[in-house]
């Protein structure tokens, strides 16, 4: 009886609501369009770079039946707005929110995000959220078609940053929606000093599911600044299509054919390894593989995390190492922790809004330092960025450090092949977000060494430190997981000045790692230099 009841009490109501929709289609209850412009905060370019091309999209909500048309673009360029000739939009539908994402969150986030962007460090509530919001919104943009900017004839434009300003009106039904992102795009040389080469360690072509050809990968890093352009095609897609059975094959060939001595691309790799379950295949995340010579062995979806990380390591052993990609990421983190015999995590990688040591990459990086240590003869958790390009740049910057310059500047592409994935093996690298280069020698030995020192012994160790931005910043030298500062420094620097210390340090024996972190307008982060009594 009960149950009859509510049957007709639902059977009423629909034919109420039926009543209403046929009455004010599509208008009534529908939610008020609203829409927010995300772009990736910073860009960068080599001066004398004509063309800009800068990656945007556009995150919405309650459009209902009514598609947004783009009405009007204006784009200006330090407050002065550009020519329509000097500007092309590539217009792409909205990222439907869809509950995911409010405004509200969206417009803390870019206010959150540009105050990091000026230097302002956030604090620990601030973080939480912003990564909180932030992989929401990376889940959304990535059913996103990014828009693209193009920006012509930038250049006579002087160094520095410039303020780059967009704003999008749409018309959605009778509503018009105004957006508007601002994009910091620093005109600058990278950093740089001997043996110390800036690179992009993850990034996707043509060959899987990427929207340039190598070459055309080559041409944006190029005009980014890069030396190395180390491409990580997804596995399924390289196995599919015989390219990497050997280094003969296509997928090496046009890497070396893309290469110059300005700026060289190295084949890499990028697999997902993960579990099976009772209901099927369980992903554990994605590893990059640098220095292989084929895809043998390295099947994507078959392997373990473990076994898949060892595949790597031995398919073109002691050339190749593996690395953990993404370790946060929103749809593929990576799960296992006990792994070992990797060489490298990515700390910056993607859309990433968020660079304090306390981050969730970071964080991670850190507590697997600690947990590693006692490996440091053999492999370690050394600092990686990549963009994880597909069709938008984040010009975050690894700098690996070579034997010498003549190991870039007197070989073939094959001599650089080799001392590039033997720099990556051996953990040499520093990262920053925006391209400022930070390292320390202990004793003159680099980032990645593993040192035996007596008890009471002085250490000598060497800072140095050259920003792509002037700002204020602090620079601190870590002992362990953060567990004491051995030295720190807050200085306000000049863009592209060098700037040294030397510091002189008992060893206070037992087994310790030191690494460099850097806070202010950039974020820089180094391999540890492991000492054991
Ligand atoms: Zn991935
Ligand atoms: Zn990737």
């Amino acid at each position: 009886m009960k149950r009859r009841a509510q049957g007709w009490i639902f059977l009423v109501a629909l034919a109420v609501l039926l009543v209403a929709a046929s009455a004010a289609p599509a208008r009534a209850g529908q939610v008020q369009p609203w829409a927010v412009l995300i772009g990736p905060g910073f860009d960068r370019y080599l001066p004398g770079t004509d063309v800009w091309s800068i990656g945007l999209a556009v995150v919405g909500d309650g459009a209902g039946t009514d598609v947004p048309v783009l009405a009007a673009a204006s784009v200006s360029l330090d407050g002065d707005s550009l020519p329509a000739a000097a500007v092309v939009l590539r217009d792409k539908p909205w990222a439907m929110a869809a509950g995911r994402v409010s405004l509200s969150e969206l417009t803390w986030l870019k206010s959150r995000a540009s105050a990091a962007l000026a230097g302002r460090a956030p604090d620990q509530s601030e973080l939480l959220g912003l990564e909180r919001v932030g992989r929401r919104l990376a889940a959304v943009l990535r059913e996103a078609e990014g828009m693209c900017l193009t920006v012509t004839g930038r250049s006579s434009i002087a160094g520095g940053a410039h303020r780059l300003a967009v704003t999008l009106d749409y018309q959605v039904g009778r509503t018009k929606v105004s957006v508007t992102e601002e994009v910091q795009v620093l005109v600058a040389s990278v950093p740089d000093a001997p043996g110390w080469y800036p690179a992009d360690l993850h990034m996707h072509s043509t060959y899987s599911d990427g929207n340039k050809s190598i070459g055309g990968l080559k041409s944006d890093l190029a005009s980014r600044g890069y030396a190395i352009g180390y491409v990580t095609e997804h596995t399924s897609a390289l196995m599919s299509s015989g390219v990497f059975d050997s280094m003969s094959d296509s997928y090496p060939a046009d890497c070396k054919a893309a290469s110059d001595l300005g700026t060289s691309m190295f084949p890499g790799a990028e697999m997902a390894v993960g579990h099976g379950t009772w209901l099927g295949w369980n992903g554990d995340g994605h590893s990059l593989a640098y220095g292989i010579s084929s895809t043998a062995g390295l099947n994507d979806n078959t392997w373990g995390p473990q076994t898949g990380l060892d595949k790597v390591r031995s398919n073109n052993s002691p050339l190749s190492s593996p690395g953990i990609a993404h370790p946060t990421h929103f749809w593929y983190p990576w799960e296992d922790w006990t792994v070992l015999r990797y060489y490298g995590i990515e700390l910056m990688s993607g859309y990433q809004w968020y660079f304090d040591v306390n981050s969730g990459p970071a964080t991670r990086w850190r507590s697997e330092c600690a947990r590693l240590q006692a490996y440091s003869d053999s492999f370690r958790p050394s600092v990686r960025s990549g963009s994880d390009y597909h069709s938008s740049w984040y010009p975050y910057v690894t700098h690996v450090k070579l034997p010498s310059d003549d190991a870039w500047t007197e070989g073939t592409w094959e001599d650089r092949w080799v001392a590039v994935s033997a720099a990556l093996r051996d953990g040499r690298t520093t990262i920053s977000r925006k391209g400022s280069l930070a390292y320390v020698t202990a004793d003159g030995y680099d980032v990645g060494s593993s040192l035996v020192r007596a008890v009471g012994q002085t250490i000598s160790f060497y800072i140095h430190f050259r920003p792509i931005e002037a700002g204020s910043y602090t620079l601190t030298l870590y002992r362990d997981n953060c567990a004491s500062t051995v030295w720190t420094r807050s200085i306000s620097a000049a863009a592209n000045s060098t700037y040294t210390w030397t510091h002189s340090y008992s060893y206070p024996g037992s087994s310790h790692y030191y690494w460099l972190y850097v806070s202010g307008p950039d974020y820089c982060y180094t391999t540890p230099i492991y000492m054991h009594p």
